[in-house]
């Protein structure tokens, strides 16, 4: 069976007057239906490239990405405003909650049209906010907004999971009770892909880490085996 995902030798370069920037260089890697992968390296390693690409919000300067048997590196304007819209549930590091409306309200809005889409209530409830649907975003700790916007990405019942250093934004406990509400929902069938350059993260959530360095995928391991470096 072929891949989920599956970069194939993708390369971005952006042109900055003279100079080329080789924000990926020759990236290629597979993740499987159901797998949970961080997405890890320092500041300027190509994470955000990455996540870019794979999101349907940039395009490759060379090779293919290819997502549930479909070359979206080939996809138009319109097939990708599809993609971003229908496949992939984004979860940012600032959450971008809607602030002058409530918890349900938020997630109520990123109802797409979609055959069976899960109810807001439920999902909020899933995710530990039963008690705060009437909330506003100001009400709300940076953890429960993040809960929020999770429960938005999860209610179009998406392909899959992107988040954007999803805990960016908190301390340490909030952070930990995001990557295992994360954990969660992967663990009900969800594909989920972390971007991040927090190393505790990294090590304490013992999954499979995609290390980026300079443009090039250097390490692509299981949590045990990580090192130190990127
Ligand atoms: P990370 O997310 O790991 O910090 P990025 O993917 O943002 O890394 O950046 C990788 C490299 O590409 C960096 O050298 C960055 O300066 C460069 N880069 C990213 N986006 C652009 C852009 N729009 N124009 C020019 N250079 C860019």
């Amino acid at each position: 069976m072929s891949a989920f995902i599956s970069f194939e030798n993708v390369k971005k370069t952006y042109h900055m007057g003279e100079i080329d920037i080789h924000a990926l260089d020759d990236v290629s890697f597979e993740i499987q239906q159901g797998e949970f992968v961080i997405i890890a390296g320092a500041s300027g390693a190509g994470k955000s490239t990455i996540l870019n690409l794979l999101g349907g919000m940039d395009t490759v300067s060379e090779g293919r990405i290819i997502v549930d048997g479909r070359e979206i590196s080939s996809y138009k304007e319109k097939d990708m405003t599809l993609y971003r819209r229908y496949d992939v549930g984004f979860v940012f590091q600032f959450y971008n909650l809607v602030p002058n409306l409530t918890a349900k309200e938020n997630v109520e809005l990123a109802l797409q049209i979609c055959k069976e889409p899960l109810d807001a209530v439920q999902v909020l409830k899933e995710v530990g906010l039963g008690n705060r649907l009437d909330n506003f975003p100001a009400q709300l700790s940076g953890g429960e907004q993040q809960r929020v916007a999770l429960a938005r990405a999860l209610v179009n019942k998406p392909q899959y999971i992107l988040a954007d250093e999803p805990t960016g934004n908190l301390d340490p406990e909030n952070s930990w009770e995001i990557m295992k509400l994360l954990e969660k929902v992967n663990e009900q069938g969800t594909t989920v892909i972390v971007v991040t350059h927090n190393m505790e993260i990294v090590k304490a959530m013992n999954k499979r880490v995609i290390t980026m360095k300079k443009g090039v995928k250097v390490e692509d391991s299981k949590g045990e085996e990580q090192t130190d470096e990127y």
